[in-house]
């Protein structure tokens, strides 16, 4: 039983739009690894982590460590007027990663924070408030990321201090070009990238912003290349490339450290957040310097880049790197994959099993068609924590399960949250 009085205390004091999973919601407690425990001593295995906020698992020795080392110097944070050697160093690591030449970083405490400031940069940079999304993107909550996110289950406000225009390229089970091959899908979304700037803007556009897989959107899986040949055109107009990481980053879909790796393009700036505080409120930009520095004007993050949020982030990074969790997430990625695509031959209420990684999703629809059946996903939800395992749900129907475990994932647990999805996936088959 969840605390019903705590519910109704959540209902009447927080804001009506903060929706909570489940009939009965969870209070978590306590976690260790890939585990979370409720209130109710109930322990579940997370294939969500947090949002993918968790790349790590939980109760990290080494992270916990360096945020605990930095407590007992009493500072928590005084201000980013004064130096701060783990912010500095943060960024070092960062900028050398990124793969982008002459990288300067700004941290945020959000994905949100990251997005407004990219566009904040991007837009300065081009003089210009026109901006390029993805159809059925989401880049966060604040008034220009709520202006340019792509479905309207998220755009809380029509009010927007940027112009967007958006392109194809993102929900590619279900968009207008969602039968073409590969090669003749990116082929007919960068006609309409060209047709849209020609039609829609003025051509002297700021950026175009993309994730390279959708997160909120459903863990949607564009062809590789795509974004290689979307800047070849932006590259005609001097338009800036922002790959949105706050999910894909930090070697989560497995075969690439940054989701925009799979296209072979070094982008203008990316944003980042989630995983890199295993937990802990970090996010940043990290850009071309001539970007980065085109903002003349005095702009500070209070409590960006701050020494707790830091030194947990560092430590992190150094657990992902040292323990090769881009390969342990290839790996366990492939198996998982390869099981769903077994449940979804058995259960015709599985319409696509798609990903890279650990981050998949699997589309549900009404049973003898390809409808998308938002109850089906609600009702898994449900089978699954009946039996111990906790996941994700999204997309533009909100009919799509999305799983993305810590990255430390085992073979085992692996194997353990297919077999609860198996059983799971065919109750709900079964009333279907
Ligand atoms: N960008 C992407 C791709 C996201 O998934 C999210 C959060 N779901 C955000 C930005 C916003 O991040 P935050 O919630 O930390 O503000």
């Amino acid at each position: 039983m969840s605390d019903a009085e705590l519910v109704a205390r959540h209902r009447a004091v927080l804001p009506r739009w903060m929706a909570l999973y489940y009939r009965e919601p969870i209070e978590i407690v306590r976690a260790s690894g890939r585990h979370v425990t409720d209130a109710d001593g109930n322990t579940y295995l997370d294939f969500f982590a947090g949002i993918l906020t968790n790349a790590v698992g939980y109760d990290v020795a080494e992270i916990s460590d360096a945020v605990r080392a930095q407590l007992d110097t009493g500072v928590l944070h005084t201000s980013t007027l004064y130096l701060i050697r783990s912010q500095v160093e943060l960024a070092e690591r960062i900028a050398a990663l990124s793969g982008i030449d002459d990288a300067k970083v700004f941290f945020t405490n959000s994905g949100t924070e990251a997005n407004e400031t990219a566009l904040m940069l991007a837009t300065q940079y081009r003089r210009s408030n026109q901006v390029l999304a993805i159809r059925n993107s989401y880049h966060g909550r604040a008034f220009a990321t709520v202006g340019i996110t792509g479905n309207r289950g998220w755009s809380a406000s029509s009010l927007s201090p940027v112009k967007v225009s958006y392109v194809h390229g993102g929900y590619r089970y279900r968009d207008a070009f969602s039968r073409l091959s590969d090669a003749d899908y990116v082929r007919a979304c960068t006609d309409d990238l060209r047709d849209v700037l020609q039609t829609t803007t003025s051509g002297d556009v700021a950026a175009l912003i993309a994730e390279p897989i959708q997160g909120v959107g459903g863990f949607n899986v564009p062809p590789d290349g795509l974004f290689a040949s979307f800047k070849e055109v932006l590259d005609e107009y001097g338009i800036l490339l922002i790959s949105d990481e706050v999910q894909t980053g930090w070697g989560r879909t497995g075969e690439h450290f940054w989701g925009i790796g799979a296209h072979g393009v070094t982008p203008d700036a990316m944003t980042f957040a989630k995983g890199l505080g295993n937990g802990l409120a970090i996010g940043g930009v990290v850009a071309r310097a001539e970007v980065m520095d085109s903002i003349t004007a005095n702009s500070i993050s209070t409590f960006g880049g701050n020494p707790v949020a830091t030194a947990g982030a560092k430590a992190t990074l150094d657990y992902l790197l040292d323990h090769d969790l881009q390969g342990n997430a290839a790996k366990l990625g492939s198996r998982l994959l390869g099981g769903l695509a077994e449940i979804g031959e058995r259960n015709d209420i599985v319409g696509d099993v798609r990903g890279k990684g650990l981050m998949i999703g699997v589309e549900l629809v009404e049973s003898g068609g390809d409808r998308p059946s938002p109850d089906h996903a609600a009702a898994v939800l449900e089978e699954t924590r009946a039996r111990g395992l906790l996941v994700g749900k999204g997309g533009l129907y909100n009919n799509v399960l999305r799983l993305a475990p810590p990255m430390t994932l085992t073979e085992q647990e692996a194997d353990e949250a297919l077999a609860i999805l198996g059983e799971s996936i065919a109750v709900v088959q079964e009333g279907a």
